[in-house]
Protein backbone atom coordinates (compact mmCIF):
# COMPACT_ATOMS: atom_id res chain seq x y z
CA UNK A 1 0.00 0.00 0.00
CA UNK A 2 1.06 3.34 -1.12
CA UNK A 3 1.24 6.14 1.58
CA UNK A 4 0.91 9.96 0.42
CA UNK A 5 3.16 12.32 2.26
CA UNK A 6 4.56 16.18 2.15
CA UNK A 7 7.58 17.32 3.16
CA UNK A 8 7.91 21.08 4.40
CA UNK A 9 11.34 22.37 4.36
CA UNK A 10 12.54 19.49 2.15
CA UNK A 11 15.95 21.32 1.22
CA UNK A 12 16.82 21.33 4.38
CA UNK A 13 19.25 19.25 6.51
CA UNK A 14 16.30 16.91 7.83
CA UNK A 15 14.56 17.58 4.95
CA UNK A 16 16.79 15.89 3.02
CA UNK A 17 17.77 13.15 5.26
CA UNK A 18 13.87 11.89 5.08
CA UNK A 19 13.94 12.20 1.18
CA UNK A 20 17.14 9.80 1.86
CA UNK A 21 15.04 7.42 3.17
CA UNK A 22 12.28 7.88 0.67
CA UNK A 23 14.36 7.66 -1.93
CA UNK A 24 15.36 3.80 -0.78
CA UNK A 25 11.74 2.53 -0.77
CA UNK A 26 10.20 5.09 -3.33
CA UNK A 27 7.49 2.74 -4.79
CA UNK A 28 5.81 2.83 -1.17
CA UNK A 29 5.38 6.56 -1.54
CA UNK A 30 3.25 9.22 -3.27
CA UNK A 31 4.84 12.11 -2.90
CA UNK A 32 2.28 14.71 -2.60
CA UNK A 33 4.00 18.61 -2.03
CA UNK A 34 7.79 19.05 -1.54
CA UNK A 35 8.41 22.81 -0.22
CA UNK A 36 11.89 24.75 0.16
CA UNK A 37 13.00 28.21 0.41
CA UNK A 38 16.01 29.42 -1.27
CA UNK A 39 17.54 26.31 -2.91
CA UNK A 40 15.38 25.75 -5.98
CA UNK A 41 17.83 23.62 -7.64
CA UNK A 42 17.44 20.53 -4.63
CA UNK A 43 13.95 21.27 -4.61
CA UNK A 44 13.65 20.61 -8.60
CA UNK A 45 15.59 18.12 -8.37
CA UNK A 46 14.33 16.17 -5.73
CA UNK A 47 10.49 17.42 -7.03
CA UNK A 48 11.53 15.32 -10.11
CA UNK A 49 13.23 12.32 -8.68
CA UNK A 50 10.42 12.07 -6.19
CA UNK A 51 7.74 12.86 -8.90
CA UNK A 52 5.75 14.91 -6.02
CA UNK A 53 2.42 16.64 -7.70
CA UNK A 54 3.60 20.45 -6.55
CA UNK A 55 7.02 21.71 -5.40
CA UNK A 56 6.70 25.33 -3.69
CA UNK A 57 9.28 27.86 -2.64
CA UNK A 58 8.97 29.87 0.33
CA UNK A 59 10.37 32.59 -2.00
CA UNK A 60 8.08 34.96 -4.33
CA UNK A 61 10.77 36.39 -6.31
CA UNK A 62 12.00 32.99 -7.20
CA UNK A 63 8.98 31.65 -9.14
CA UNK A 64 10.04 32.29 -12.43
CA UNK A 65 13.16 29.85 -11.45
CA UNK A 66 11.58 27.49 -9.96
CA UNK A 67 9.47 27.10 -12.87
CA UNK A 68 11.85 27.31 -14.88
CA UNK A 69 13.77 24.35 -13.68
CA UNK A 70 10.40 22.29 -13.72
CA UNK A 71 9.36 23.22 -17.16
CA UNK A 72 8.15 20.23 -18.97
CA UNK A 73 8.18 18.04 -15.56
CA UNK A 74 4.57 17.94 -14.96
CA UNK A 75 4.87 19.34 -11.02
CA UNK A 76 3.27 21.87 -10.42
CA UNK A 77 4.92 25.07 -9.16
CA UNK A 78 3.78 28.11 -6.69
CA UNK A 79 5.59 30.71 -4.77
CA UNK A 80 5.50 32.57 -1.58
CA UNK A 81 3.79 31.85 2.13
CA UNK A 82 0.37 31.52 1.41
CA UNK A 83 1.41 28.54 -1.51
CA UNK A 84 3.31 26.99 1.44
CA UNK A 85 -0.01 27.22 3.21
CA UNK A 86 -2.29 25.66 0.71
CA UNK A 87 0.26 22.98 -0.18
CA UNK A 88 -0.31 21.91 4.01
CA UNK A 89 -4.06 21.60 3.08
CA UNK A 90 -3.71 19.14 0.62
CA UNK A 91 -4.59 15.71 2.58
CA UNK A 92 -1.99 13.87 3.22
CA UNK A 93 -1.01 10.22 5.22
CA UNK A 94 1.81 11.58 6.90
CA UNK A 95 3.75 15.05 6.79
CA UNK A 96 7.08 16.42 7.82
CA UNK A 97 7.35 19.81 9.52
CA UNK A 98 11.30 20.22 8.80
CA UNK A 99 11.20 24.34 7.83
CA UNK A 100 13.50 26.11 10.45
CA UNK A 101 12.30 28.40 12.99
CA UNK A 102 9.21 29.82 13.75
CA UNK A 103 7.88 29.85 10.16
CA UNK A 104 7.33 26.21 10.84
CA UNK A 105 4.32 26.66 13.00
CA UNK A 106 1.25 27.27 10.65
CA UNK A 107 2.21 25.08 8.09
CA UNK A 108 2.22 22.52 10.28
CA UNK A 109 -1.13 23.46 12.37
CA UNK A 110 -2.48 23.19 9.06
CA UNK A 111 -1.02 19.51 8.07
CA UNK A 112 -2.55 18.57 11.38
CA UNK A 113 -5.93 19.03 10.34
CA UNK A 114 -6.10 16.33 7.55
CA UNK A 115 -6.27 14.51 11.06
CA UNK A 116 -3.29 12.16 10.21
CA UNK A 117 0.50 12.09 11.18
CA UNK A 118 2.69 15.40 11.36
CA UNK A 119 6.65 14.18 12.22
CA UNK A 120 7.51 17.53 13.99
CA UNK A 121 10.95 18.34 13.96
CA UNK A 122 10.24 21.93 14.15
CA UNK A 123 10.66 22.62 17.93
CA UNK A 124 10.06 25.75 17.33
CA UNK A 125 6.31 25.06 16.89
CA UNK A 126 5.92 23.68 20.52
CA UNK A 127 8.08 26.23 21.94
CA UNK A 128 5.96 29.38 20.25
CA UNK A 129 2.49 27.72 20.42
CA UNK A 130 2.72 24.39 22.49
CA UNK A 131 -1.01 24.84 23.89
CA UNK A 132 -2.23 25.85 20.03
CA UNK A 133 -0.42 22.61 18.26
CA UNK A 134 -1.36 20.03 20.83
CA UNK A 135 -5.12 21.69 20.69
CA UNK A 136 -5.14 21.27 17.48
CA UNK A 137 -4.19 17.77 17.42
CA UNK A 138 -6.25 16.71 19.97
CA UNK A 139 -9.46 18.39 17.82
CA UNK A 140 -8.38 16.43 14.97
CA UNK A 141 -7.44 13.29 16.18
CA UNK A 142 -3.98 13.49 14.81
CA UNK A 143 -0.83 12.01 15.96
CA UNK A 144 2.17 14.09 16.19
CA UNK A 145 5.62 11.99 16.56
CA UNK A 146 8.93 14.32 17.72
CA UNK A 147 11.94 13.74 15.19
CA UNK A 148 14.32 15.76 17.23
CA UNK A 149 16.52 13.09 18.67
CA UNK A 150 16.42 13.44 22.11
CA UNK A 151 12.56 13.38 22.05
CA UNK A 152 12.24 10.48 19.65
CA UNK A 153 14.39 8.95 22.37
CA UNK A 154 12.63 10.01 24.86
CA UNK A 155 8.85 8.82 23.33
CA UNK A 156 10.80 5.40 22.43
CA UNK A 157 11.59 5.37 26.11
CA UNK A 158 8.06 5.61 27.17
CA UNK A 159 6.62 3.10 24.71
CA UNK A 160 4.26 0.85 27.15
CA UNK A 161 4.72 3.24 30.60
CA UNK A 162 2.53 5.25 32.14
CA UNK A 163 3.55 8.62 32.05
CA UNK A 164 2.81 9.29 35.76
CA UNK A 165 5.40 7.43 37.04
CA UNK A 166 8.31 9.56 35.39
CA UNK A 167 10.26 10.81 38.14
CA UNK A 168 12.76 12.70 35.66
CA UNK A 169 13.41 12.92 32.24
CA UNK A 170 17.18 13.58 31.15
CA UNK A 171 18.63 14.83 27.64
CA UNK A 172 21.79 15.16 26.71
CA UNK A 173 23.76 17.36 24.77
CA UNK A 174 27.19 17.01 23.03
CA UNK A 175 28.51 20.45 24.16
CA UNK A 176 28.54 21.77 21.05
CA UNK A 177 31.96 23.87 19.47
CA UNK A 178 33.37 25.13 22.19
CA UNK A 179 32.82 22.48 25.00
CA UNK A 180 36.57 22.65 25.81
CA UNK A 181 37.32 25.63 24.68
CA UNK A 182 38.71 28.29 28.22
CA UNK A 183 35.82 30.43 28.84
CA UNK A 184 37.37 33.54 28.77
CA UNK A 185 38.03 32.64 24.38
CA UNK A 186 34.13 31.76 23.78
CA UNK A 187 33.60 36.21 23.58
CA UNK A 188 35.44 35.70 20.47
CA UNK A 189 34.13 32.93 18.85
CA UNK A 190 33.77 33.30 15.18
CA UNK A 191 30.31 32.21 13.50
CA UNK A 192 32.33 29.93 11.62
CA UNK A 193 34.15 28.17 14.37
CA UNK A 194 30.44 28.36 16.13
CA UNK A 195 29.11 26.29 13.32
CA UNK A 196 31.35 23.26 13.55
CA UNK A 197 29.68 20.60 15.23
CA UNK A 198 31.55 17.38 16.90
CA UNK A 199 29.53 14.94 16.15
CA UNK A 200 26.46 15.99 14.12
CA UNK A 201 25.94 16.57 10.34
CA UNK A 202 23.04 19.59 11.10
CA UNK A 203 22.13 23.05 9.82
CA UNK A 204 24.34 25.97 10.02
CA UNK A 205 21.68 27.47 12.33
CA UNK A 206 20.90 24.58 14.79
CA UNK A 207 24.64 23.76 14.74
CA UNK A 208 25.12 27.43 16.12
CA UNK A 209 22.32 26.78 18.33
CA UNK A 210 24.24 24.18 19.89
CA UNK A 211 27.25 25.69 20.90
CA UNK A 212 25.68 28.28 22.57
CA UNK A 213 22.94 25.67 23.93
CA UNK A 214 19.90 28.02 22.56
CA UNK A 215 18.77 24.45 20.80
CA UNK A 216 19.00 22.82 24.27
CA UNK A 217 17.01 25.43 25.26
CA UNK A 218 14.45 25.21 23.00
CA UNK A 219 14.94 21.67 23.66
CA UNK A 220 14.08 21.51 27.58
CA UNK A 221 10.78 23.46 26.68
CA UNK A 222 9.88 21.33 23.91
CA UNK A 223 10.53 18.49 26.82
CA UNK A 224 7.96 20.22 28.88
CA UNK A 225 5.70 20.70 26.23
CA UNK A 226 5.35 17.39 24.34
CA UNK A 227 5.20 15.31 27.13
CA UNK A 228 3.85 17.35 29.80
CA UNK A 229 6.09 17.28 32.72
CA UNK A 230 7.30 19.62 35.12
CA UNK A 231 9.84 22.04 34.78
CA UNK A 232 11.58 20.61 37.67
CA UNK A 233 11.34 17.35 36.18
CA UNK A 234 13.79 17.78 33.30
CA UNK A 235 17.53 17.61 33.05
CA UNK A 236 20.50 18.27 30.91
CA UNK A 237 23.75 16.64 30.82
CA UNK A 238 26.36 17.27 28.69
CA UNK A 239 27.24 13.78 27.26
CA UNK A 240 30.21 14.43 24.52
CA UNK A 241 30.17 11.20 22.47
CA UNK A 242 26.25 12.05 21.39
CA UNK A 243 25.00 7.92 21.71
CA UNK A 244 22.60 8.69 24.62
CA UNK A 245 19.52 10.37 23.31
CA UNK A 246 17.75 10.92 26.20
CA UNK A 247 17.07 9.04 29.69
CA UNK A 248 13.84 8.71 31.04
CA UNK A 249 13.75 8.08 35.09
CA UNK A 250 11.18 6.05 36.86
CA UNK A 251 9.71 5.80 40.17
CA UNK A 252 11.52 2.58 40.96
CA UNK A 253 14.93 4.33 40.19
CA UNK A 254 15.05 2.96 37.12
CA UNK A 255 16.89 4.55 34.15
CA UNK A 256 15.72 4.17 30.49
CA UNK A 257 18.42 5.29 28.02
CA UNK A 258 18.17 4.92 24.41
CA UNK A 259 21.02 4.49 22.67
CA UNK A 260 21.81 5.44 18.78
CA UNK A 261 24.40 6.59 16.30
CA UNK A 262 24.26 10.13 15.82
CA UNK A 263 22.46 10.30 12.51
CA UNK A 264 18.85 11.53 12.36
CA UNK A 265 17.86 9.40 10.23
CA UNK A 266 17.09 6.95 12.67
CA UNK A 267 14.42 9.60 14.23
CA UNK A 268 13.28 10.57 11.04
CA UNK A 269 12.94 6.43 10.41
CA UNK A 270 11.22 5.80 13.48
CA UNK A 271 8.26 8.27 13.10
CA UNK A 272 7.99 7.51 9.37
CA UNK A 273 7.58 3.75 9.89
CA UNK A 274 5.62 4.20 13.81
CA UNK A 275 4.32 2.19 15.24
CA UNK A 276 6.91 -0.53 13.30
CA UNK A 277 10.16 -0.82 13.33
CA UNK A 278 11.69 -1.32 10.41
CA UNK A 279 15.73 -1.77 9.09
CA UNK A 280 17.11 1.64 8.50
CA UNK A 281 20.49 2.47 7.09
CA UNK A 282 21.96 4.00 9.86
CA UNK A 283 25.60 2.60 11.57
CA UNK A 284 25.53 -0.18 14.39
CA UNK A 285 27.15 0.51 17.56
CA UNK A 286 30.39 -1.11 18.59
CA UNK A 287 30.28 -0.57 22.07
CA UNK A 288 33.12 -2.40 23.23
CA UNK A 289 35.15 -0.07 20.83
CA UNK A 290 33.65 2.91 21.99
CA UNK A 291 34.81 1.49 25.23
CA UNK A 292 33.11 4.40 27.10
CA UNK A 293 30.53 7.47 27.67
CA UNK A 294 30.95 10.30 29.73
CA UNK A 295 28.49 12.59 31.30
CA UNK A 296 28.69 16.10 33.34
CA UNK A 297 26.69 18.50 34.56
CA UNK A 298 26.58 21.64 31.73
CA UNK A 299 28.41 24.66 33.51
CA UNK A 300 26.26 27.83 33.92
CA UNK A 301 28.97 30.14 32.88
CA UNK A 302 29.61 28.44 29.32
CA UNK A 303 25.71 27.86 28.88
CA UNK A 304 23.90 30.76 29.76
CA UNK A 305 20.96 30.13 27.69
CA UNK A 306 19.78 27.10 30.08
CA UNK A 307 18.90 29.28 32.44
CA UNK A 308 16.69 31.40 30.23
CA UNK A 309 14.80 28.30 29.21
CA UNK A 310 13.39 27.84 32.86
CA UNK A 311 12.46 31.21 33.08
CA UNK A 312 10.35 30.87 29.99
CA UNK A 313 8.73 28.02 31.26
CA UNK A 314 7.43 29.64 34.34
CA UNK A 315 5.89 32.22 32.48
CA UNK A 316 4.70 30.05 30.12
CA UNK A 317 1.87 31.54 27.48
CA UNK A 318 3.78 33.46 24.81
CA UNK A 319 6.92 33.65 26.70
CA UNK A 320 7.96 30.98 24.38
CA UNK A 321 7.30 33.11 21.27
CA UNK A 322 9.47 35.87 22.49
CA UNK A 323 12.14 33.85 23.63
CA UNK A 324 11.96 31.90 20.29
CA UNK A 325 12.03 35.48 17.84
CA UNK A 326 14.49 37.15 20.30
CA UNK A 327 16.94 34.15 19.67
CA UNK A 328 16.45 33.87 15.55
CA UNK A 329 17.15 37.56 15.82
CA UNK A 330 20.34 37.43 17.97
CA UNK A 331 21.46 34.24 15.69
CA UNK A 332 20.93 36.60 12.88
CA UNK A 333 23.20 39.40 14.10
CA UNK A 334 25.43 36.92 15.22
CA UNK A 335 25.88 35.36 11.83
CA UNK A 336 26.19 38.66 10.43
CA UNK A 337 28.74 40.05 12.95
CA UNK A 338 26.86 42.03 13.76
CA UNK A 339 27.15 40.96 17.83
CA UNK A 340 29.27 38.95 19.40
CA UNK A 341 28.61 34.73 20.74
CA UNK A 342 28.03 35.65 24.19
CA UNK A 343 26.02 39.24 23.14
CA UNK A 344 23.41 35.96 22.16
CA UNK A 345 22.44 35.24 25.53
CA UNK A 346 22.54 38.84 26.52
CA UNK A 347 20.47 40.42 24.05
CA UNK A 348 17.46 37.48 24.72
CA UNK A 349 18.01 38.01 28.41
CA UNK A 350 17.35 41.77 27.61
CA UNK A 351 14.15 41.18 25.33
CA UNK A 352 12.46 38.49 27.61
CA UNK A 353 13.03 41.39 30.71
CA UNK A 354 11.58 44.00 28.68
CA UNK A 355 8.43 42.35 27.31
CA UNK A 356 7.67 39.07 29.55
CA UNK A 357 8.85 40.25 32.93
CA UNK A 358 6.30 42.97 33.78
CA UNK A 359 3.64 40.80 32.48
CA UNK A 360 3.47 42.68 29.74
CA UNK A 361 2.96 40.48 26.48
CA UNK A 362 1.44 37.43 28.62
CA UNK A 363 -1.47 38.59 29.82
CA UNK A 364 -3.01 37.82 25.79
CA UNK A 365 -4.56 34.08 25.23
CA UNK A 366 -2.36 31.90 22.86
CA UNK A 367 -4.06 32.35 19.07
CA UNK A 368 -1.88 32.51 16.36
CA UNK A 369 -2.31 36.35 16.03
CA UNK A 370 -0.96 36.78 19.57
CA UNK A 371 1.92 34.31 19.04
CA UNK A 372 2.92 36.23 15.68
CA UNK A 373 2.85 39.27 17.12
CA UNK A 374 4.89 38.57 20.47
CA UNK A 375 7.25 37.25 17.70
CA UNK A 376 7.44 40.48 15.69
CA UNK A 377 7.71 42.79 19.04
CA UNK A 378 10.31 40.47 20.33
CA UNK A 379 12.66 40.60 16.97
CA UNK A 380 11.68 44.21 16.81
CA UNK A 381 12.60 45.16 19.96
CA UNK A 382 15.77 42.97 19.72
CA UNK A 383 16.79 45.12 16.24
CA UNK A 384 16.78 48.43 18.38
CA UNK A 385 19.33 47.31 20.60
CA UNK A 386 21.55 46.09 18.07
CA UNK A 387 20.90 49.31 16.87
CA UNK A 388 21.76 50.94 19.86
CA UNK A 389 25.24 49.54 19.89
CA UNK A 390 24.86 48.09 23.02
CA UNK A 391 26.48 44.58 22.27
CA UNK A 392 30.10 44.61 20.80
CA UNK A 393 30.80 42.48 17.24
CA UNK A 394 33.45 40.13 16.29
P1 LIG B 1 17.85 23.86 7.48
O1 LIG B 1 18.20 25.28 7.68
O2 LIG B 1 18.88 22.90 6.98
O3 LIG B 1 16.57 23.74 6.52
C1 LIG B 1 15.43 24.50 6.71
C2 LIG B 1 14.41 24.27 5.61
O4 LIG B 1 13.37 25.26 5.73
C3 LIG B 1 14.95 24.42 4.20
O5 LIG B 1 14.18 23.63 3.33
C4 LIG B 1 14.71 25.90 3.91
O6 LIG B 1 14.72 26.20 2.54
C5 LIG B 1 13.35 26.07 4.53
N1 LIG B 1 13.03 27.42 4.96
C6 LIG B 1 13.87 28.30 5.57
N2 LIG B 1 13.20 29.43 5.89
C7 LIG B 1 11.91 29.25 5.46
C8 LIG B 1 10.74 30.06 5.48
N3 LIG B 1 10.72 31.28 5.99
N4 LIG B 1 9.60 29.55 4.97
C9 LIG B 1 9.58 28.31 4.42
N5 LIG B 1 10.66 27.50 4.37
C10 LIG B 1 11.81 27.97 4.88
O7 LIG B 1 17.25 23.38 8.89
P2 LIG B 1 17.31 21.94 9.56
O8 LIG B 1 16.88 20.89 8.59
O9 LIG B 1 18.59 21.81 10.27
O10 LIG B 1 16.19 22.10 10.68
C11 LIG B 1 14.80 22.09 10.38
C12 LIG B 1 14.03 21.99 11.68
O11 LIG B 1 14.36 20.76 12.30
C13 LIG B 1 14.38 23.08 12.69
O12 LIG B 1 13.23 23.42 13.41
C14 LIG B 1 15.40 22.41 13.59
O13 LIG B 1 15.39 22.94 14.90
C15 LIG B 1 14.88 20.99 13.60
N6 LIG B 1 15.89 19.95 13.89
C16 LIG B 1 16.97 19.80 13.07
C17 LIG B 1 17.92 18.82 13.34
C18 LIG B 1 19.06 18.58 12.40
O14 LIG B 1 19.77 17.59 12.56
N7 LIG B 1 19.31 19.42 11.42
C19 LIG B 1 17.83 17.97 14.53
C20 LIG B 1 16.64 18.20 15.30
C21 LIG B 1 15.70 19.16 14.99
P3 LIG B 1 16.10 26.53 1.70
O15 LIG B 1 17.22 25.78 2.37
O16 LIG B 1 15.78 26.05 0.33
O17 LIG B 1 16.27 28.02 1.76
MG1 LIG C 1 17.94 17.59 19.31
Amino acid sequence: MTRSISIFGATGSIGQSTIDLIKRDQKSYNVVALTGGRNIEQLAKDAIDLNADVAVTSEENLLGALLAALAGSGVEVSAGRNAILEAADRPVDWSMSAIFGAAGLEPGLRALRHGTTLALANKESLVTAGDLLLGEAKKCGAKILPVDSEHSAIFQALIGEDIATVERIIITASGGAFRDWPLHRIATATPEQAATHPNWDMGQRITIDSASMFNKALEVIETKEFFGVHPSQIEVLVHPQSLVHALVGFNDGALMAHVGPPDMRHAIGFALHWPDRRKLPVDRLDLAAIGQLDFKAPEDSRYPALKLAQFVMERGGLAGSVFNAAKEKALDAFIERKIGFLDMTSLVEDVLNQLVSKDGLNKDAMTLDTVANADQMARKYGQELIAQGRYGSN
